[in-house]
């Protein structure tokens, strides 16, 4: 265990034990990087496969997919597994790769800042202080949950709590429960609790596109070729992958193909909901994939429900135990469950980020998140984002995504070698080109001109205040694996103690260029 007040110099300091975490630290091991650590909040690994353990919490990202490449699981019990599964599975993964002599639980960052002299991160803990060459934070888009401000809330009596802090203390049985969204999350909550409330009150404010579910038990024949014949299991993998490398043009570049998705969604509702008025309020008026498509087979027949009243309007207002919809519904209830999501594009970590400047990343992205390959911002010299700006996915496995990322990670800290002499932490860092973020960011805005999310129709949580989508990658999982395979130096400006920027570089970086003639070759058609 870590002492009360460690202070510890290391060459690499993780933040967080999701996949992005867990997936850094095997990647550093595997490097030959060994002095680091990684820094965790909770009591425990999984990230937000930790903290959502709300009833019938699921990924709808088949298993074989939504795992580490490198650490395959021929025992995956079904296509989508639940919660407890994918939690398992990330347990095993700090057991079976010795992580956990690096991980310091129960240790929450509170402040990172970047001493210019020292060319290092000071980071302040819960827990004690360190000092890192790089930080390398993968706290993720979904680890703060977001209730909305509704005016009256405090004065409602009975229980309220957001999805990814279910209160397994409380019983709903025989309750009068509101739940408030019809996200990823709320989808998989209504039917899992609808059986056993006395009421269940749903307030949509904007319908979901809901696709059937193709899920099964994988058989113990399969498990068992997966386990013997390992080629089985990475052709699964593959499959897998392909078919929705295979979709993403229809996202990206050719929203009116999603139509044809739209007739199976529509006829997918159509069976589980016969009353013509329910299925009216049930129908999206956007393209479909504009928000994340939901998959479920059990939510509509919920909805059908004698329990279940479903208001077509957003919460607006608490009086008391009532709450009011902005149509003006009433409706009386005992708890309150928010489904409202988290904080994505105003990534709370970035309040705790301070730069060379002073200035923290919040406030360096107070017009919008924008990173150099979703990974460095300029002004933060050695600060990697896992899951960074513009590399969410709207159809597939965000895991691809991260290890795109963490190839990324490897590559920086052997240029940080490299540079500086071949030593190991060899006191040099690299600080992202303003001209070099700008020029990214135009070219993947650029992209985002025709795709699904942005001329859809629909407000999402892709979008940030000022309407741009600075979550979403606008290309294929195999085209971002291609711009992360390696660190490009001219993009970059080269610190030395005391030398500021090095003067070796100046001129080759990607200033001035048109973002066109940079990534050109990069599947930028
Ligand atoms: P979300 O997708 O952000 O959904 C939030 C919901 O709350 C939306 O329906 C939103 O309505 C609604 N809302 C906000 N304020 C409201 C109000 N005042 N009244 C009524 N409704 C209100 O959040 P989430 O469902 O937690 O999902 C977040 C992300 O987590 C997902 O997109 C996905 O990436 C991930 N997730 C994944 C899985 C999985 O199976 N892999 C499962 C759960 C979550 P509007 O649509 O009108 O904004």
């Amino acid at each position: 265990m870590a002492a009360e007040h460690e202070h510890k110099h290391v060459r690499v300091a993780v933040i967080g034990t999701g996949f992005g975490g867990l997936g850094a630290a095997v990647r550093l091991r595997r490097a030959g990087v060994t002095d680091f650590v990684v820094l965790e909040r909770r009591e425990d690994v999984g990230g937000t496969w930790h903290d959502n353990t709300y009833p019938g919490c699921a990924c709808d990202v088949p298993s074989h997919l939504y795992s580490f490449s490198f650490a395959p699981n021929p025992d995956w019990p079904r296509n989508f597994s639940g919660q407890p599964h994918i939690r398992a599975y990330l347990e095993n993964v700090a057991d079976n790769f010795g992580l956990r002599q690096h991980i310091r639980f129960n240790t929450e960052v509170q402040q990172m800042t970047w001493e210019s002299d020292e060319l290092h991160w000071r980071i302040d803990t819960s827990r004690g202080s360190y000092t890192a060459e790089m930080v390398v934070s993968a706290t993720g888009p979904l680890s703060d949950p977001k209730i909305p401000d509704i005016p009256g809330l405090e004065s409602f009596e009975g229980k309220v709590f957001h999805s990814a802090q279910w209160d397994h203390g409380y019983d709903l049985r025989g309750k009068r429960v509101a739940m408030i969204g019809t996200g990823a999350s709320a989808i998989q909550v209504v039917p899992a609790i609808q059986p056993e409330v006395r009421s269940l009150t749903l307030f949509q404010r904007t319908p979901p596109w809901v696709m059937p579910r193709m899920d099964r038990k994988i058989t113990g024949a399969e498990r068992w070729l997966h386990a013997k014949v390992p080629s089985t299991r990475a052709l699964r993998r593959q499959a897998l992958w392909m078919i929705r490398e295979l979709q993403v043009g229809a996202f990206t570049k050719h929203p009116k193909q999603l139509g044809l998705v739209e007739k199976l969604a529509s006829a997918h509702m159509k069976r589980a909901v016969k009353d013509p008025a329910t299925r009216r309020k049930l129908t999206p008026d956007y393209r479909i994939g504009c928000k994340r498509i939901l998959l479920s087979n059990n939510y509509y027949p919920a909805l059908a429900e004698p329990n279940v009243d479903l208001v077509d309007s957003g919460l607006k207002e608490v009086r008391g135990n009532t709450l009011v919809a902005s149509d003006g519904t009433e409706a009386e209830v005992d708890a309150i469950v928010f489904g409202t999501g988290f904080h994505v594009t105003d990534m709370p970590i970035a309040e705790r980020v301070k730069g060379a400047d002073g200035s923290t990343l919040a406030e360096s992205w107070k017009d919008g998140m924008e990173a150099l390959r979703g990974c460095t911002a300029s002004g933060f010299p050695n600060f990697m984002t896992i899951i960074g700006p513009n590399t969410g996915l709207g159809n597939s496995s965000m895991i691809l995504m991260i290890e795109a990322q963490l190839q990324y990670m490897v590559d920086y800290l052997r240029q940080l070698d490299t540079l500086g002499g071949g030593r190991t932490g060899g006191r040099v860092a690299l600080d992202a080109r303003r001209e070099s973020v700008r020029a990214w960011n135009a070219h993947v805005q650029d992209r985002m001109a025709r795709t699904v999310w942005n001329v859809g129709g629909c407000d999402s949580w892709y979008l940030d205040d000022n309407g741009r989508n600075t979550t979403v990658w606008p290309g294929t999982t195999a085209e971002f694996r291609k711009v992360t395979q390696e660190v490009r130096l001219e993009e970059y400006d080269v610190l030395r103690p005391g030398a500021g920027k090095d003067a070796a570089l100046a001129g080759t970086a990607a200033a001035g260029k048109g973002a066109d003639a940079i990534y050109t070759g990069e599947g930028a058609k």
